[in-house]
């Protein structure tokens, strides 16, 4: 099935994971909010703004050539998902909670 129907499948699979967590989300009383899928947000440093002209997808690092940040691309990309999330929601500058540290 897969096979035949490719992307159409994981495209649905998708779907259905965003109506899962919109109702998880509704239930606990949190908010889902989406972004723009054009969002540049690996090739946009977290520290300064910069935007690559390209990145290639196998590169899981790169140091900005403005602010000489190194950016592991994942985090690099989260931090950027959620700063343009919470500005778009109107919370202004969001800091990531410290992690919880178990001894
Ligand atoms: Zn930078």
């Amino acid at each position: 099935m897969q096979r035949l129907w490719g992307r159409k499948l994981n495209d649905l699979a998708f779907a259905e994971f965003l109506q899962i967590l919109k109702w998880v989300a509704k239930k606990k009383d949190k908010t889902v909010h989406f972004i723009s899928r054009w969002y540049p947000s690996s090739k946009t440093c977290s520290n300064c703004q910069h935007v690559l002209d390209s990145l290639d997808l196998s590169v899981r690092s790169w140091r900005c050539p403005n602010c000489s940040k190194l950016n592991d691309r994942d985090q690099n990309a989260s931090e950027n998902i959620l700063s343009v999330g919470a500005s778009t929601l109107g919370l202004g500058d969001v800091r990531l909670a410290m992690p919880a540290i178990s001894a």
